[in-house]
């Protein structure tokens, strides 16, 4: 190879360059030295793949002395093994003059064993004796590929992780990618949860061990890198952190952890290992590495809020859910119920209860459970669960949830007898008081509540709180209200009876029966009367809407003939002193209108509706009319005034209880404002309607609209 190496010579022209190379062929020209002196990586092969001739670039990328050269280096030395067999062929072909590719690449090998991707070009030349050599131009483009590679490998991954479904599934590919792309030995990948670092997903050595690995945040090796704001790069591991616990069995050679960092807060840490290279995290690789985590950094933000975005429609769908289904009811038993059965749905844990709490007694009794057996929901409703026998009350009287991710010994035996292995119990709490609790829980799972349930236990124990303490409110008010019908019901009764004794005298009295009388006691006998006739008029409607109220009104329907009712009403009417003097104009009705419905509350609503009239009306007349209702199978009665009228504004009001118009009523004309509520009551329960047509200062006219034959 020497010999061939000093008889070569510059190229002799196959073509007609000679032509333009000739004039500077004779010029002193030392092409050796350009030829050693290039950048470019030049050698010369023989037809053998002998390397005759190899200049310094060349000679300083291979790793080889001049020496060596002269002495005969193969190419068999310099190229990857599966590529000799190509090379060769290359070789001949150009040699005999046939086309070869224009620009190719190749993987040399280094003398100390590393590989790198050159780029080549290659042509024939003449030694001097006129033997052909293969002359190959190359550069070292190693980087360059690296990088495209990289940089491909990159988009890959990140195109794997925006389509991954949420954060865990994004970890993975993460972990696997960067495992690849790096080309390290291992990778793992941490995420913090609450006070601790959690080994989310890894890959390579010792992934099974990082997996699923917890750790302190304050006090531990991994928590202190976590919390660093620069990554940590530990090449020649052993020496830098000697017998670490955590790096036991795992060869670790170098180290590279980096905090994956996002608008200032650490949203996981990702380190890598490699285990033969003890300067493996330098230049290049280790600028890789950091630009994979930057990328990592971006999709586990991208992945968090995705998280996020999906936990927070499944939350607020089940809290929809649940708020729907304890919106139907106003019973407390229906509402505990409700809350159990539909935070049993949405959670889609095996099993729910709900609590009460009797702050007297400190105890909790079960009111309602959903998903256990007959016999464990009727003992678990038995059962008084006492502050003293459950420490954890006290947290839940703090507004505190208490979970078991595993049963606790102090209730070991009753999670076996009733089928738990987890449980979660939210207080139930309105105004800072807890009035109950909501627990859920699993028959086989164990370990902690993810937040997503968390958080709808959480909302459905709010609503649980409003919905349980309206429960409460219309409860004390439908007390209040029975208590109110009993107060009023008893005290009417005990006025009626003397009221209507004194009445009962007074008329003997001014009937003359217990003697003559003077004038001026028959008045005062009148006016006692009239009195009493208003009291006990008062005290009886007072009776009937309260019997309205309580529903005990039931209708009675009879058949029978208007005339009759009109002349009932007229002696009635005439019988009793008044005060008002306008006459009451009664129809003239030519043969019996005959009606099927309750005569006495008829009576009743006729009744109040003439006093109004004659109360209201100081001069004119008052009448009562007969005529077509609004359908054939109706009719119509009414009773106009000619007195003070009712403002528009006040017509519909007055038939609301209690209702006066402001401003008509005065000392002379008594009453409370229960009469036409009493008068729309009746009619409605006729099947009827009461309507009112009048103008301020011409008089009033009440319709009263009603079918001829009620039903039964
Ligand atoms: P009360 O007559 O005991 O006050 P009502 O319920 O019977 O109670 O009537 C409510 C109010 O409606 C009366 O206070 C009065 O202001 C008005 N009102 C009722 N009937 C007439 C009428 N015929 N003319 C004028 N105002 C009337």
């Amino acid at each position: 190879m020497a010999k061939q190496a000093e008889r070569l010579r510059q190229p002799r022209p196959r073509t007609g360059a000679s032509s333009r190379t000739k004039g500077r062929r004779s010029e002193d020209f030392d092409f050796r030295d350009l030829f050693e002196n290039a950048n470019d990586i030049v050698i010369l092969n023989d037809r053998g793949g002998c390397i005759v001739m190899a200049n310094r670039a060349a000679r300083e990328f291979g790793g080889y002395s001049a020496e060596e050269v002269k002495r005969g280096v193969d190419l068999k030395e310099v190229l990857a093994p599966e590529e000799y067999e190509a090379a060769m062929i290359l070789t001949q072909r150009a040699l005999d003059g046939l086309p070869i590719p224009e620009v190719y690449e190749r993987h040399a090998v280094l003398r100390d064993g590393r590989r790198r991707i050159v780029e080549l070009r290659s042509n024939v030349l003449r030694n001097r004796s006129g033997e052909p050599l293969l002359q190959t131009i190359g550069r070292d483009v190693t980087e360059s590929r690296h990088a495209a590679a990289f940089q491909a490998s990159l988009a890959e991954v990140l195109r794997a992780l925006l389509t991954a479904q949420g954060l865990d599934a994004a970890s993975k590919v993460i972990c696997d990618e960067a495992l690849r792309v790096l080309e390290v030995d291992g990778v793992y990948l941490f995420l913090p949860s609450a006070d601790e670092v959690v080994g989310a997903a890894s890959a390579g050595a010792g992934a099974e061990r990082f997996k699923g690995l917890r750790r302190s945040l304050n006090d531990s090796f991994v928590g202190k890198i976590f919390r660093r704001s620069d990554p940590l790069v530990a090449n020649d591991f052993p020496s830098i952190y000697p017998g670490l616990e955590l790096a036991r069995g795992i060869d670790i050679r170098s180290l590279l952890a980096v905090p994956l960092r996002s608008s200032g807060a650490t949203l996981g840490l990702l380190a890598f290992i490699h285990c033969h290279d003890p300067q493996y995290f330098v230049g290049e690789v280790c600028d890789r590495a950091l630009i994979f985590a930057a990328q990592t950094a971006v999709a586990i933000e991208s992945a968090l809020a995705r998280d996020r975005e999906e936990e927070e429609g499944q939350v607020s769908a089940a809290l929809l859910h649940v708020a729907r289904a304890i919106r139907e009811s106003l019973k407390e038993a229906e509402v505990v119920s409700q809350i159990a059965g539909s935070a049993r749905s949405v959670l889609g844990c095996d099993w729910t209860f709900v609590s009460l709490w009797e702050d007297e007694r400190k105890l909790f009794r079960v009111v309602a459970t959903e998903g256990f057996t007959p016999e464990a929901s009727e003992e678990m409703q038995l059962v008084e669960f006492h502050l003293k026998d459950f420490p954890e009350t006290q947290e839940l009287r703090a507004d505190q949830p208490v979970e078991y991710p595993e049963p606790p010994a102090h209730a070991a035996m009753l999670f076996e007898r009733w089928g738990g292995s987890s449980m979660l119990t939210q207080p139930i709490s309105r105004g800072g008081a807890m009035i109950g609790t909501l627990a859920a829980g699993y028959r086989k799972r164990r370990g902690a509540f993810p937040a997503r349930e968390r958080r709808i236990i959480e909302g459905i124990a709010a609503q649980a709180a409003v919905a349980l303490d309206n429960a409460r409110l219309v409860e004390d008010l439908r007390r209040a209200n029975d208590m109110k019908s009993e107060f009023l019901g008893t005290m009417s009764h005990e006025l009626r009876t003397p009221l209507a004794a004194i009445i009962g005298y007074a008329d003997l009295m001014r009937e003359g029966v217990m003697g003559p009388l003077q004038p001026q006691q028959d008045q005062v006998l009148d006016r006692m009367l009239i009195n009493g006739r208003s009291l006990l008029d008062l005290i009886n409607t007072t009776l009937d809407v309260n019997r309205l109220e309580s529903g005990r009104v039931a209708v009675e329907v009879s058949s029978f003939a208007l005339n009759d009712l009109f002349t009932e009403l007229r002696m009635e009417l005439t019988a009793r002193p008044s005060k008002e003097v306008v006459p009451v104009i009664w129809p003239v009705l030519q043969r019996p209108i005959v009606v099927r419905t309750d005569r006495g509350k008829l009576k009743v609503i006729l009744r109040n509706l003439l006093e109004n009239a004659l109360k209201f009306t100081a001069e004119g007349s008052v009448s009562v009319s007969v005529s077509p209702g609004s359908s054939e199978q109706r009719v119509q009665l009414a009773v106009s005034d000619t007195g003070i009228g009712i403002p528009p504004q006040e017509q519909k009001v007055i038939f609301e209880m209690f209702r006066q118009v402001e401003g008509a009523r005065d000392r002379s004309r008594s009453g409370v404002g229960l009469g036409l509520y009493l008068v729309r009551r009746y009619a409605q329960l006729l099947g009827g309607e009461v309507a009112v047509e009048s103008s301020p200062g011409l008089g009033s006219k009440f319709k009263l609209d009603i079918p001829i034959s009620l039903g039964e």
